[in-house]
């Protein structure tokens, strides 16, 4: 069925009020109106003076010396006017030939006599002036507003070459490094960049040159933006913070035009820090000569950026900070010293960090005594200080559904899912077949997790659906790890293919539910061979799959860069470890297979089985962590094992 076009909606408003009924008096109105117009008619041209009359020149004499004329005014050009003893104002005009006894004539029969210098009035004059001017007065007008930064249409052509900057001087943002947990190395390397700026004498005196810019590189929402305001709230000079994309105009050397300008204003209010928010934007490698088609107008902004920082001395005290979070596309002349001499690079938050990111978030927040939440870091790997954000957000909103202000760890929890998995479904919209086969499913991930002794410990068993996945076993890692032992890497394959085991196992055929399980183990199983070296067949060799760091992927454009016969071998050795790792979660679930189906009944009853109960039914003891093993900042590249099997 398609959409039909539906009437609107009936506003919601009540019955219409009927307005008074009009007085009666209103039809009268227009005939008092012709009235007073006819009255006015007649009345006001008697009460004014009399029409002045035009005499000759013969007239006009016969009158002063019949004494007629009480006034007269002569003009230059001749023309004059005055009263006449009935009160009469006329109009006559005096030929010039007239002369002295015509003057004589008027002072004798004693006419009083004003001379004017010209016959156009003084406001006259002004007024044609005015006439002239106003078409040049409107237009300034026009201009001057245009032109003011108003909005306005033309605005966008006119101001276009101005630097968007923000300038935040005396208005600071309340934002302080405090707000910014974690990234201690990374704050005191633009502390120290401020701290230049403040006192370079200082600096001076032991030979070091300021550095001109900070470069923060990192994951989106590891807090770039966020260390910048902080920046913006604490330096004690002027800051002028500006996107990327503010640079890209329509028109071309626009950009450069706002860079100059930028740099321009900055310089004069230095010290001073620039920041430029997602420099990508901008900053993007240039064409080479072989390139197809070439961005003239980001090129020219960028060489215009390039200029402006080998432009200014070190002394003149402006620093550049930027953040990005794809720096593999930047301009290699970018990123040479004397540039941006300084990368900073913001990665995701170890679990200490996202602890202390997540106390942060829950500064005037209520807690229950029951919220851990170094808890609830260990069970958000891979989340960034966004994340974070929202997750402590969404905990809130929970607790408020509640009808709670105090926050519980059941809210963390269950944000936690909902932000992993999406919006839990209730439980009844499985078939009763369905449920007993996920809950089979997901008991055979929890215990070939259990069962094997470098998995990661099983936190909780679910089969309750929620956004994409039918359940899911969850495992929190003991403690972050940075580098991860073949072992794990095989045990994290079998717990992922234990779904599939046990549906085997039970049920003698597999599902579609193992799909993800299959991709992602798949995933773990070629990287093991291509990149980590972990077949005897293929050998010490590596082949990183191309890209960027931060966003995977990349693969689409990279050409492989090893023979035919390799592949094959490659995938040859991942199938053969994915097999050997299906066999022997199928061999641990058919030697526990009591256990195994005691945990189903538990889930087919309960839904949810904690991770202590699991360990209770299998009689082993759950493991218990070292504490405090999670300091090296840096991070083994991928294979995290994730902390779901989605059913
Ligand atoms: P990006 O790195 O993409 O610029 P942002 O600075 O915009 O990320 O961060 C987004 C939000 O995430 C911030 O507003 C803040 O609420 C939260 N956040 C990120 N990192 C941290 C951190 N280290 N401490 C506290 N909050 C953080
Ligand atoms: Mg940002
Ligand atoms: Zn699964």
């Amino acid at each position: 069925m398609t959409k039909r076009a539906t009437p609107p909606p009936t506003p919601d408003k009540g019955a219409p009020v009927a307005p008074p009924t009009p007085p009666a008096w209103r039809h009268y109105l227009w005939l008092i109106a012709l009235a007073l117009f006819i009255g006015l008619y007649f009345v006001v041209p008697a009460t004014s003076t009399k029409q002045p009359v035009t005499l000759n020149y013969t007239q006009f004499l016969h009158d002063v010396t019949e004494h007629h004329v009480r006034t007269i005014t002569l003009a230059t050009d001749g023309t004059a006017t005055g009263t006449l003893d009935n009160g009469t104002s006329y109009t006559t005009v005096i030929p010039s030939q007239a002369g002295q006894t015509f003057l004589n004539q008027l002072e004798k029969a004693g006419v009083q006599i004003t001379a004017t210098s010209s016959g156009t009035s003084f406001g006259a004059e002004v007024l044609s002036w005015l006439i002239l001017l106003l078409p040049f007065l409107v237009l300034g007008y026009l201009w001057y507003r245009l032109s003011r930064g108003a909005a306005g249409r033309l605005q966008g052509v006119l101001g276009v070459g101005r630097s968007r900057a923000q300038l935040f001087d005396e208005e600071r943002p309340s934002t302080t490094f405090d707000d910014v947990a974690g990234y201690e190395g990374a704050k005191q390397e633009i502390r120290e960049v401020v701290d230049f700026l403040r006192q370079p004498e200082r600096y001076a005196r032991a030979g070091a040159i300021a550095p001109r810019g900070v470069l923060m590189v990192g994951p989106p929402g590891t807090g770039k933006t966020l260390l910048a305001r902080a920046v913006a709230g604490e330096a004690s000079v002027p800051f002028f913070s500006v996107a990327g994309s503010s640079f890209v105009e329509m028109y071309v050397g626009v950009g450069a035009a706002r860079v100059r300008d930028l740099f321009q204003e900055a310089r004069k209010r230095a010290p001073a820090i620039i920041f430029v928010d997602e420099i990508d934007a901008i900053g993007q490698r240039r064409a080479g000569a072989g390139a197809i088609v070439a961005n003239d107008e980001r090129e020219q902004t960028l060489n215009q950026l390039l200029a402006e920082m080998d432009g200014f001395d070190p002394a003149s005290g402006i620093a550049v900070l930027a953040a990005t979070n794809r720096p593999e596309v930047l301009d290699p002349a970018l990123l040479r010293p004397g540039r941006f001499d300084r990368q900073v690079v913001i990665p995701l938050p170890t679990l200490m960090e996202r602890k202390a990111i997540l106390e942060v978030h829950c500064r005037g927040k209520r807690l229950d005594r029951s919220v851990d939440l170094e808890v609830v870091a260990r069970g958000t790997p891979g989340f960034s200080g966004a994340d974070l954000a929202n997750l402590v957000n969404e905990a809130a909103i929970n607790a408020v559904r509640a009808g709670r202000e105090v926050l519980r760890s059941s809210d963390f929890d269950d944000a936690r899912d909902r932000i992993i998995l999406g919006r839990r479904e209730g439980s009844n919209v499985l078939l009763p077949e369905e449920k007993h086969a996920v809950a089979v499913h997901e008991a055979g991930h929890a215990l070939v997790a259990v069962y094997s002794p470098s998995a990661d410990p099983v936190a909780k068993v679910t089969i309750l659906p929620a956004g994409q996945a039918l359940g899911a076993t969850e495992q929190l890692p003991l403690f972050e790890r940075h580098l991860y032992s073949e072992q794990y890497l095989k045990d994290s394959l079998a717990v992922r293919l234990g779904g599939r085991a046990a549906e085997l196992l039970v049920f003698g055929q597999g599902s579609t539910g193992a799909a993800n399980d299959l991709a992602g183990a798949t995933d773990l199983a070629t990287k093991m061979v291509r990149e980590f070296g972990l077949s005897a067949t293929v050998g010490p060799v590596g082949y990183p799959v191309g890209g960027s760091v931060f966003l995977g992927g990349g693969e689409a454009f990279s050409s492989r860069p090893f023979a035919e016969q390799t592949q094959a071998a490659i995938d040859a050795e991942v199938s053969r470890l994915l097999r050997d790792a299906e066999s022997r979660a199928i061999d641990v679930l058919k030697e526990h297979r009591d256990v195994l189906d005691k945990l189903v009944s538990l889930l087919m009853a309960n839904e949810t089985v904690d991770g202590s109960e699991v360990y209770a039914l299998a009689g082993r003891a759950a493991p218990e962590g070292p504490a405090g093993m999670t300091v090296a900042p840096e991070r083994a590249a991928s294979a995290t094992a994730a902390p779901e099997h989605s059913a």
